[in-house]
């Protein structure tokens, strides 16, 4: 009871993937998770008794990626393309998005030659000066704080124009039935194989030496095991002892936890409104936009909360809503109902409503401030200076006993996504089946 061969902390991607394949080589193992759900930042929620589902967190496959495709085919679980237009809204006009970054070539010239890492803000600021650039430098820090989430002062020009040149967004794809449908096949596999998943479980304290590890959770329980593989988020990490979901160590493990605050840990909020109607795609709005918008995908704008996108190909009332990077953090401590007002109010703007008309045309909404969930504390990792140090260091296990994984230990071009995390936890498990054998 309450012992295991490896106890995981953190039933998200990472964590499930690492239970899965352990408990697949025998291990005895036991997950702590904080939340009354596994997924972590992987989170379906399903509208009442309905069928119907809505990710609050992650959507999207970004490509054709081998580890997620790979173990959703396993499960038998289906996915479709999800690829769609992007457009962008800006002083009344609706225009096709598609190569909107001017000067965006020469941008990755420049990057391609850089010998030394930098910032992304300081070498824009370089690189790119005057008024000349001025949109150029205006599109990168957007692009960086909304996709990638990230602080444009902190985020690495190596890691950014890796991502820039692999980017395949041909190849996008939803889950049919939600994400969390791939987290379930993880976690009732684990079961299968003896595992156990303890929900409701905030893991507090871990004493340890090597080959011995003791975790006490926030309601006084104690787990014990040979090793611990930490699956929770680098936020949570960078939170630290003392924080809700924070970790003490005892002793400290002064090596690792510098490297983990060497990290950079995004911000995001994604508002999810279903409404009446798919207003985008009727007469009203063709008329004036001045052009059709049915296939509208993705639409960026300058509005408070500036991204939006549809469920394009399939039709679907729902319109969701992100903002990311230093804009989100600086709107943390806001409230969902405050939220949710800049949200109405942007869409209100783009497509000429008053906000009263669309809070009558609203079904439903979700606000999922990330940052401020305590068990995540943020979006996901992106590359600072330091990171490929900081990672190297978090790769090797302290004492062949403490173990890290999750999204921000991934290598690959992938990023910050669940491939990243469920490769990442596949990673983790072989060096720990290595490391006993
Ligand atoms: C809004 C949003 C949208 C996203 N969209 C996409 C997308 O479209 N496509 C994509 O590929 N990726 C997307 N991502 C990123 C993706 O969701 C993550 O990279 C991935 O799910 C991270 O998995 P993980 O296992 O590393 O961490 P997590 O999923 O965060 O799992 C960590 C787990 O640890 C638990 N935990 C924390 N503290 C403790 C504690 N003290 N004790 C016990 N348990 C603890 C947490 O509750 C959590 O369940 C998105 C992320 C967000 C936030």
């Amino acid at each position: 009871m309450n012992t295991a061969d490896i106890l995981i902390i953190g039933a998200g991607a990472a964590g499930l993937t690492a239970a899965y394949e352990l408990a697949n080589a025998g291990k005895k193992v036991i997950v702590l998770e904080a939340q009354d759900r596994i997924g972590g930042r992987i989170h379906t929620h399903h509208e009442g008794a309905s069928s119907k589902h809505i990710e609050l967190g992650a959507e999207f496959v970004h490509g054709d990626l081998p580890v997620t495709l790979g173990l959703l085919n396993e499960a038998g679980i289906k996915y479709n393309p999800a690829s769609a237009s992007m457009y962008r809204y800006d002083q009344g006009k609706f225009t096709t998005n598609e190569y909107f970054i001017e000067h965006w070539d020469l941008l990755i010239d420049k990057l391609n030659k850089l010998k030394q890492d930098t910032n992304i803000n300081g070498f824009m600021l370089k690189e790119f000066p005057g008024d000349k650039y001025k949109e150029l430098r205006a599109s990168v820090r957007q692009f960086v704080s909304g996709y990638d989430t990230a602080d444009p002062q902190k985020a690495s020009c190596f890691a950014l124009r890796k991502e820039w040149q692999n980017e395949d967004e041909n190849a996008q794809h939803r889950i049919e039935d939600g994400y969390c449908r791939l987290m379930n096949y993880l976690a009732n596999e684990c079961k299968a194989n003896g595992g156990e998943i303890y929900l409701n479980a905030i893991a507090k304290d871990i004493y340890w030496e090597p080959d011995k590890v003791n975790v006490i959770t926030a309601d006084g329980i104690t787990y014990h095991a040979g090793k611990i593989i930490l699956a929770m988020p680098l936020g949570v990490l960078q939170a630290g002892g003392g924080e809700k979901g924070g970790i003490t160590f005892h002793p400290p493990i002064k090596t690792h936890q510098e490297a983990i605050q060497q990290m950079g840990f995004g911000a995001v909020i994604k508002i999810v409104l279903e409404f009446d109607e798919a207003f985008w795609e009727n007469k009203q709005t063709e008329a004036m936009a001045g052009k059709s918008l049915k296939s509208m995908g993705y639409l960026f704008s300058e509005e408070d909360i500036p991204t939006w996108w549809t469920q394009f190909p399939n039709r679907s009332t729902i319109f969701t809503g992100w903002i990311g990077g230093p804009d989100a953090e600086a709107k943390k401590d806001l409230s969902d109902n405050e939220i949710l007002v800049q949200g109405l109010q942007s869409v209100a703007n783009i497509f000429k409503f008053s906000i009263d008309e669309l809070k009558v045309r609203i079904k439903s909404w979700h606000v999922v401030n990330w940052t401020a969930k305590p068990f995540s504390r943020g979006s996901y990792a992106y590359d600072t200076v330091d990171a490929p140090s900081a990672r190297g260091i978090l790769n090797t296990p302290v004492d062949n006993t403490i173990f890290f994984t999750g999204e921000y230990l991934y290598e690959g071009a992938a990023m910050g996504t669940v491939e990243a995390a469920l490769t990442s936890g596949k990673n983790v498990a072989k060096l720990l089946i290595n490391s006993c054998t």
